[in-house]
């Protein structure tokens, strides 16, 4: 009954309560430490996830592990009043922390926020248009029950993006990247928000993912059809999409 959190093997139930722990503490920082981290790029990387989920006006969709609600504010604009957003997150500080940014920025109306744990989604079967997991599912404990439940609630003809760290496709870009991940994160995380450790986690998370074949792999098992991933930044990052028929 265990699993890993980073490099260390745990229980799993520890599991749930050390992300918990990571993402409350890191949740009022969050926005300005990923601006630093990626350089802005994670910008840059969630608005293409936005351009290839074709989300229209009117839809509904599922932001999970939406966190902040970077996501979420894009697609409110997009769905429009007849549409709606839902930004679910296990983790009450960083919904607390999207619901006011969100706000301030006169998001309202067309979104809800819900606590769930993605292993079980708390809807019901066949009601979203689009599912999107922005680097959420490598802090998942049970990704294949997270998948197999997100295939549940999507609705036929729906579809699932992924985006998450993943493995670079170059062993040069692989090497800088470790390095850059594990000085330099730890150190950033150590003097914007005296947390080294949660920062120490979320570079060694990255590590142990499943790489872009693998996960493309987990989608199928769980249901998903015409199963696609493209790299980002050389597979720093990867999308990946598939559909439920
Ligand atoms: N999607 C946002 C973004 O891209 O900026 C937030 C990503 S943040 C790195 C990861 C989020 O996953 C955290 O808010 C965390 O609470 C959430 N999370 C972790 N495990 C989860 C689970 N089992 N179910 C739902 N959310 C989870």
């Amino acid at each position: 009954n265990t699993t890993h959190f980073g490099f260390q093997t745990v229980d799993k139930t520890e599991k749930v309560h050390k992300v918990a722990e990571v993402f409350h503490s890191v949740a009022a920082k969050y926005d300005v430490m990923n601006d630093l981290m990626s350089m802005g790029i994670h910008r840059i990387w969630k608005r293409h996830t936005i351009a290839c989920s074709g989300v229209r006006s009117g839809q509904k969709i599922l932001d999970l592990a939406g966190g902040t609600g970077d996501l979420t504010a894009k697609f409110s604009r997009i769905v429009g009043p007849e549409g709606q957003v839902v930004l679910a997150d296990i983790n009450e500080s960083m919904l607390n922390v999207g619901r006011s940014k969100l706000r301030d920025i006169g998001i309202v109306g067309n979104v809800e926020y819900v606590q769930a744990n993605a292993e079980c989604l708390p809807f019901a079967d066949n009601q979203f248009d689009v599912v999107t997991i922005a680097f959420g599912l490598r802090n998942v404990t049970d990704k294949d029950a997270a998948l197999a439940s997100i295939f549940r609630v999507l609705k036929p003809g729906g579809r699932l993006l992924v985006l998450e760290f993943s493995k670079p496709e170059q062993e040069a870009l692989s090497k800088v990247y470790d390095w850059y991940s594990f000085n330099i994160l730890p150190q950033m995380g150590k003097m914007i928000t005296n947390d080294a450790e949660s920062y120490q986690y979320l570079a060694e998370s990255i590590r142990m993912h499943p790489d872009q074949e693998t996960l493309k792999d987990m989608m199928h098992t769980a249901g998903f059809e015409e199963v696609s991933y493209q790299n980002l930044t050389g597979g720093i990052v990867a999308l990946h999409k598939g559909f439920k028929f």
